[in-house]
């Protein structure tokens, strides 16, 4: 099957008010460009290179997201075009993407990373530690920064029951804050959750943004 064809299958799958954010990490940039002529808008990338690299030769109107751990060297890359950050998950990460932010006049919207799995990982804030970020309030003086919602990524499982479960504490997670911190911010709205393996459970479970890499280009 086309790429073409496997997005407009992926298309017809999710309700139309989820995102699809088509992860290319790892593919070249003609493969980008074939479902960016299928209508595809928003990519998905891991590491900050790459990204800059295919934001130089890829049409301008693309969306790009930065779906990967983000050092803290690297921010000032990303600043000057990035969409979308899904990984902010430390005080220090979110100082550095103010500076780059306020430097390049831009509010740039980045999603709070939590650690909903059973894998061990250094990236993501674990659900009381982000707790803490928030209640501490230092985000309200981040001027630059955009805090558009929530990230996390199940643990990889044959286990249907335990990725719902992971699915269901991010969203009540969401729910928490946005009801806490957000209620009258329309622009914290965003649940990243979903891969190739998992999308289906991650939409019924009130994703808003589903990842997927491999179900649209192949295996990496
Ligand atoms: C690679 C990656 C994806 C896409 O995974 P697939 O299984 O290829 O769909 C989604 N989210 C993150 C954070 C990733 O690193």
């Amino acid at each position: 099957m086309s790429i073409k064809a496997k997005i407009d299958k992926l298309r017809e799958t999710v309700p139309a008010e989820v995102k699809i954010v088509a992860v290319s990490k790892f593919h070249p940039a003609d493969m980008i460009r074939e479902a960016y002529d299928d209508g595809q808008r928003i990519f998905g990338e891991s590491r900050v290179q790459e990204l800059v690299e295919k934001y130089e030769m890829l049409p301008a109107d693309i969306e790009w997201h930065f779906i990967g751990n983000l050092q803290r060297n690297k921010v000032k890359n990303l600043a000057p075009f990035v969409s979308l950050i899904h990984s902010l998950d430390s005080d220090k990460l979110m100082r550095e993407i103010e500076k780059h932010a306020s430097a390049n006049n831009r509010k740039i919207p980045c999603l709070l990373q939590i650690h909903i799995a059973d894998e061990d990982t250094k990236s993501g804030f674990s659900p009381d530690e982000c707790r803490q970020f928030l209640a501490g309030g230092t985000w309200r003086q981040h001027t630059h920064v955009q805090l558009a919602g929530v990230m996390g990524m199940a643990t990889f499982t044959d286990d249907e029951g335990k990725i719902r479960r992971e699915f269901r504490l991010l969203k009540s997670l969401f729910d928490e804050f946005k009801e806490r911190y957000f209620l009258n911010d329309p622009a914290f709205r965003e649940i990243s959750m979903g891969m190739s393996d998992d999308f289906r459970i991650a939409v019924e479970e009130g994703s808003t943004m589903i990842r997927v890499g491999t179900l649209i280009f192949g295996t990496r």
